[in-house]
């Protein structure tokens, strides 16, 4: 007998190897085992396959061990696996070593603990005038406040926000100050907890889900394009109850679940039991616990990031991709992937319907459904109608005075007065700006000398804070000298970072309770879940940060978003730029006003008349995704392209070198079909010292692609100069 097995190493395909008698029995598609490899005497495999004959010429050797009673991936994942391996030209037992929770690939076995019902956690009605006392129990205090904000709860939303909350939670009901219970619920087969009640669909709710369930028990993908507040999620739990009540499984994949732990929260509230989480606040044993789960389908709906596309659900009906647009579903390091584009495929493979929800969505995604590949669905308005933010664009340009060399002041009187307006009428303000620090640029006057990391080519950051030079593409830092160290000269910032944004609002409303959400103010997710529970509780007036104050979050409160420039990655050097800028403008806009009391937004920018900014302002999605879709096809960009980065790093000598090989090597299989796109230093040259070139390869076709990727395959294992060569089919990094 033999098999095919994915070693868990950075090589490509896969190797044969006998099964002794002894192990026939234990040997499944989808199980660890453990193989002589190279020169190592052990290495963990995955079995991918049961060839019938050897392959020629080789000697192969005996499978030692099988390492799993149940196999953790089922034959659809093994198959969706060897997709990806081809598509995404990644070593396949990279994938799956990456797809399985830590901890799995050294333990046999798997065994979580049983669990009954839905915990819910309260905040005990007198707990309010405890929080003071709780100064010293920072992680107490912070629970507390976040539970006083938000009302009972399952503990679930607690774990998503805390990850290390565990102890404080204890604390705190032994104290008396939180309770805790068990509720029993009731979510067999589609019915559903009191405690977690459907609310009535609106009309367009109503008939988006007559769609998708008329379509349930065969492969269909579903664009849900609704605006900021319409209510998708509430349209993704209907379709899953409707799974549920046939007995099927559902996948939800959502960008990060740190940032918005209220959707655990409530499919927790809704499913019970039948939920499993997968996400990076849990250790490696409760992600092993929900993994063994969902495999012997003990829970049946998986919530989780990226890497739970591959989640063994059992009988996948429902794959639901929140936020489909972002980012973060591209895997960019190790074995690169896209998880949405990947819930497509494994939709196909398991006859699911595919559901793929945004306000912006994608253009890739767009054009799909323009296409005819995937059915459009829309939500066009608010819950209860409430309407969306005006948004008003203020012209940075108008603000330098005729003559005056100095840069406008960076909050303008009209943020200024709208702030002021703010808080004095008792309600929240939101100000974004996607750059931390206090000055992005320090620059001696005498001699022009930038401030610049020494190992990676940017500028340093200046953190006024903490008296530091920052770089934010290592995290090397070094004490900030107001003297050049070059020529002694006089050295002054320029580039406004949240740092500064925060400091000018405190001389603005000194009576304001301010805080700054960044990744320098919060250093945990315990940090960040603290800072939005007393903004949620109204503890705080102001909130100033990146964008992770533009994410999903509902603050009733919020009646003004001010976006302090809009143009900071309108610049960079990539095709998705504009796109990027309209995305994040949409979503920090569509904090505003979702209470009771309408909502304003104030953009400042330097590019009022640019597509991105001036149809964030109007909420006019179709009219950019329009323009900005005719401009890809006049330039040939996706999604009227394919593309496959080649992306090398080395020395500097080594870094060029191996870059110019493989251009040499493509170039016969060019055949004027594909574009090739370099070799050029990456638009960031140099990181932790390490030199880098790019190579961008550009067809209409994804087979065009694998013709190059053949043909540099070789050059690519032993790169000359000692560099390394990664391959990123789709790239969604420019940089
Ligand atoms: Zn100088
Ligand atoms: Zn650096």
């Amino acid at each position: 007998m033999l098999v095919e097995v994915a070693v868990a190493a950075a090589v490509r395909g896969t190797f044969t190897y006998r099964v002794p008698a002894a192990l026939a029995e234990e040997v499944k598609l989808g199980a660890r085992v453990a193989v002589p490899f190279g020169r190592s005497r052990r290495a963990t495999g995955y079995v991918v396959g049961f060839p019938t004959a050897p392959p020629g010429g080789l000697e192969l050797r005996d499978v030692a061990e099988v390492l799993d009673a149940v196999p953790p991936f089922t034959a659809k994942l093994v198959e969706l696996i060897r997709w990806a391996e081809e598509y995404y030209l990644v070593p396949p037992g990279e994938l799956l070593r990456a797809a399985l929770p830590p901890g799995l690939n050294t333990r046999k076995g798997t065994q979580g603990p049983v669990r009954r019902g839905v915990e819910y956690a309260e905040a005990d009605p007198g707990a309010a005038a405890a929080v003071a006392t709780l100064s010293r129990a920072r992680a107490q205090r912070a629970l507390l406040e976040y539970l006083l904000a938000r009302g009972r709860i399952p503990v679930e939303e607690l774990r998503a926000a805390f990850p290390r909350g565990r102890a404080a939670l204890g604390a705190l009901a032994r104290r008396g100050l939180v309770r805790v219970e068990t509720e029993t619920p009731v979510a067999r087969a589609g019915l559903l907890p009191a405690s977690g009640a459907a609310p009535r669909l609106t009309a367009a709710q109503a008939a988006a889900l007559a769609e998708i369930e008329g379509a349930f028990g065969a492969f269909a993908t579903f664009l849900l394009h609704g605006i900021t507040g319409s209510g998708k999620t509430e349209v993704y739990l209907h379709a899953i109850a409707r799974a549920r009540a046939a007995g099927k499984g559902a996948l939800v994949l959502v960008p990060e679940i740190a940032l918005t732990p209220q959707l655990s929260g409530r499919f927790r509230a809704r499913f019970g039991d039948e939920v499993a989480l997968l996400h990076s606040g849990l250790s490696g044993a409760e992600r092993h616990a929900e993994w063994a789960r969902l495999r012997k389908g003990d829970a049946r709906i998986c919530v989780g990031v990226r890497s739970a596309i591959f989640a063994p659900v059992q009988d996948l009906a429902v794959i639901v991709v929140d936020e489909e647009h972002e980012g973060s579903f591209k895997q960019e390091d190790g074995p690169s992937y896209h998880a949405r584009d990947l819930a497509v495929v494994r939709g196909k493979l398991e006859d699911a319907v595919v559901i793929l929800g945004s306000a912006t969505p994608s253009l890739e995604t767009l054009e799909n459904s323009r296409r005819g590949r995937y059915r459009r669905l829309e939500l066009p308005a608010r819950i209860d109608d409430r309407p969306l933010p005006e948004v008003e664009l203020v012209d940075l340009r108008r603000l330098r005075r005729p003559g005056q060399a100095t840069a406008p002041p960076f909050v303008s009187p009209r943020l200024a007065e709208a702030i002021e307006e703010t808080v004095a009428a008792g309600q929240q303000v939101i100000l974004f700006l996607n750059r931390r620090g206090y000055e992005t640029l320090v620059v001696c006057e005498a001699c022009g000398a930038e401030a610049r990391c020494t190992e990676c080519s940017v500028s340093l950051t200046h953190h006024a804070r903490r008296g530091i030079l920052l770089c934010h593409t290592c995290g090397r830092t070094e004490r900030m000298e107001t003297r050049c160290p070059a020529c002694g000269g006089v050295r002054f910032g320029v580039g406004v970072g949240t740092e500064q944004v925060e400091e000018a609002v405190r001389a603005i409303v000194p009576a304001a309770r301010v805080a700054r959400l960044d990744r320098d103010a919060v250093g945990s997710a315990d940090d960040t879940a603290a800072v939005l529970a007393r903004f949620a509780r109204r503890d705080l007036d102001v909130l100033v940060g990146t964008q992770m104050v533009t994410k999903g979050h509902d603050f009733p409160g919020v009646t003004l978003v001010g976006v302090v420039l809009a143009d900071t990655a309108l610049a960079l050097p990539d095709f998705r730029a504009a796109e990027r800028t309209f995305q994040l403008l949409t979503q920090v806009a569509g904090r505003a006003g979702r209470g009771s009391e309408a909502g304003r937004v104030i953009v400042q920018t330097f590019n009022p008349g640019m597509r991105a900014v001036a149809c964030a302002a109007t909420h006019d999605y179709a009219t950019f995704a329009e323009g900005e879709l005719a401009e890809r096809r006049r330039l040939g960009w996706p999604p009227f392209s394919r593309l496959l980065a080649v992306r090398v790093e080395g020395s500097a000598t080594g870094a060029r070198r191996a870059a110019e090989t493989l251009a040499h090597a493509a170039r016969p299989a060019l055949r004027g079909e594909v574009a090739m796109l370099g070799p050029a230093p990456a638009a960031i040259e140099r990181i932790r010292g390490r030199t880098r070139w790019h190579l961008l390869f550009r067809a209409p076709t994804p087979q065009a692609l694998f013709r190059v990727h053949g043909a540099l395959a070789a050059v690519a294992h032993h790169p000359p100069g000692g560099a390394s060569v990664r391959f990123d089919v789709d790239p969604y990094s420019m940089m």
